[in-house]
């Protein structure tokens, strides 16, 4: 079978000569829930953002649905994009805009300019807002300012803005490392169900392996621009997480990344 997505040896360096990509290759296979495990720097953001070409890449290329990302521009660029849902750590939601005025936002790639700019969203796309709203629990706040929002409420409020997209892939960077524990899984629990139901192919980077075991049924390690792991969860190791995270992580439970999670949380609040 063809894979939806094909990362062909790229490199990334920027201008202040940082190589966050070293010549990264992967397939992925429709309907694939991956997890980029790795450190922070390690270049998880950077694959990522190749992907949807918000980075473009120094060498290598990026096929998607077998056309070349970093040949397109324009209409071509923005048709991709609108393939492929991003949800970000920090959300990236208006604040001053409510729940549902933030998931219509990702019906503005199928719009023209003109009604884009003057909010004229279809009772179509309105009433597809408010479905996807109610699957991810959230039907009863659709009109409260996405500032009032808890943080998971407002990741989940980032999975239905991309699910708007109606995307073949879903880029998720990061997306649990604000919440606590309990957010993290909640989210994480839509996110999973929500792809694997509608058969929608997923790479999410995690800081925590414990989340990436419990849902990935494969795992990219990543370290230093570097491809070190790829397999099937089962075969994640010890010895594998101390190559991936330099001896600095030495099992799949680690205290460390829960204190971490909680950190995070203490930031973003
Ligand atoms: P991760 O998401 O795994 O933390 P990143 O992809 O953000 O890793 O970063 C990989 C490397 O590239 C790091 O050394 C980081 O400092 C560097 N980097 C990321 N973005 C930029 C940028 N815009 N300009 C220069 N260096 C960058
Ligand atoms: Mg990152």
């Amino acid at each position: 079978m063809k894979p939806i997505l094909s990362v062909k040896d790229i490199k990334k360096t920027y201008a202040n000569k940082t190589q966050a990509l070293k010549g990264v290759s992967f397939d992925l296979q429709e309907g694939e829930f991956v997890a980029i495990i790795g450190s922070s720097g390690s270049g998880k953001s950077t694959l990522l953002r190749c992907i949807n070409q918000l980075v473009s890449q120094t060498e290598g290329s990026i096929e998607f649905k077998g056309t070349e990302v970093e040949k397109l521009k324009g209409a071509g660029l923005k048709k991709v994009r609108r393939e492929i849902g991003m949800i970000f750590q920090h959300y990236n939601l208006i604040d001053r805009l409510t729940v549902i005025q933030n998931v219509l936002h990702g019906r503005l790639g199928y719009m023209n300019d003109f009604r884009g700019i003057f909010d004229l969203y279809s009772m179509e796309d309105r009433w597809k807002a408010y479905k996807i709203l109610e699957r991810v629990g959230l039907a009863d706040e659709i009109y409260k300012r996405a500032d009032q929002l808890s943080g998971g409420q407002k990741q989940r409020v980032g999975i239905s803005r991309a699910l708007a997209q109606n995307p073949s892939l879903m880029l998720a960077d990061e997306p649990i490392a604000s919440l606590d524990p309990v957010s993290s899984s909640t989210v994480m629990d839509y996110l999973h169900g929500i792809c694997v139901e509608d058969g929608i192919s997923a790479i999410v980077s995690l800081h925590q392996v414990d989340f990436a075991v419990k849902y990935a049924t494969r795992i990219i390690g990543i370290n230093k621009g570097i491809i070190v792991f790829d397999g099937k969860t089962q075969e994640l190791s010890d010895s594998i997480i101390n190559k991936i995270y330099d001896n600095k992580c030495n099992s799949v439970s680690s205290e460390n990344t829960t204190n971490e999670m909680i950190q995070g949380e203490r930031v973003a609040v």
